[in-house]
């Protein structure tokens, strides 16, 4: 399957806002941090610099969503005429087809910390739904349905660590990890161990829009898909 496979950051300085793509490194380690703001890749970018068009506002923010979820642009385009059909909001019900994908889930649920990472894990056949294995990262999670981790991930120590920093941080209200895991991941690093423990987590509800994990303007996306 197709997918970018550059070098991230650049995307966060392109869009002026950190996307969140490098998973703890980006907490750590972030150049636009360094920088104290996002300088636009390319050595001429400053020339290109300017009140950006009324266009180019609403390109930016579907670039954003889409460079955020790791969806290429075709793909991004079908997401959006499905949303477009369903009931309800599309700019909110876009958001809520890329919160709710299984790789976006597995990383929500701490299982990884970088959507590169999580749609590794689900491509090579570590995520199981409802027990059954889903190696397919599109696949729209729906309330009420369990996301596993594969067995021969326990000794994992990218996991541990992945969900040890995800029990810092919190998880969304949408989302709840088995009690036993929720259990093992308390109290410090050193001392999380899954020996016994369900390494699983359930979507609970559908997300809200203030809990979903993109920070656009969804309105500007269905603005520059409706011309
Ligand atoms: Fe790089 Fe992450 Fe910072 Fe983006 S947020 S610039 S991916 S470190």
């Amino acid at each position: 399957m197709a997918r970018y496979t550059g070098p991230v950051c650049k995307l966060c300085r392109r869009e002026g806002v950190k996307l969140f793509l490098k998973g703890d490194r980006c907490y750590a380690k972030c150049p636009i941090d360094k920088e104290g703001a996002a300088v636009p890749p390319g050595q001429h970018a400053h020339r290109r610099a300017g009140k950006p068009t009324e266009y180019g506002k609403r390109l930016r923010e579907k670039q954003k969503a889409r460079r955020m979820s790791g969806v290429l642009e075709r793909q991004f385009r079908r997401m959006f005429a499905v949303a477009a059909h369903e009931k309800g909001n599309t700019g909110e019900n876009l958001l809520r087809l890329l919160e709710t994908r299984l790789d976006n889930v597995v990383r929500r649920l701490g299982f990884s910390t970088s959507p590169r990472a999580s749609r590794q894990l689900v491509f090579h056949g570590n995520i199981l739904v409802n027990g059954k294995t889903v190696d397919i990262p599109s696949y729209q999670v729906q309330p009420g349905e369990t996301v596993s981790l594969a067995e021969g991930l326990r000794g994992n120590l990218f996991i541990k660590r992945a969900l040890w920093a995800a029990s810092q941080r919190g998880l969304p209200a949408w989302l709840e990890w088995d009690g036993s895991l929720a259990q093992a991941v308390k109290g410090s690093l050193d001392t999380v161990g899954f020996d016994g423990v369900t390494l699983a987590g359930k979507m609970k509800t559908w997300p809200s829009r203030a809990e979903m994990s993109y920070p656009v303007n969804e309105q500007f996306i269905v603005e520059l898909f409706s011309k």
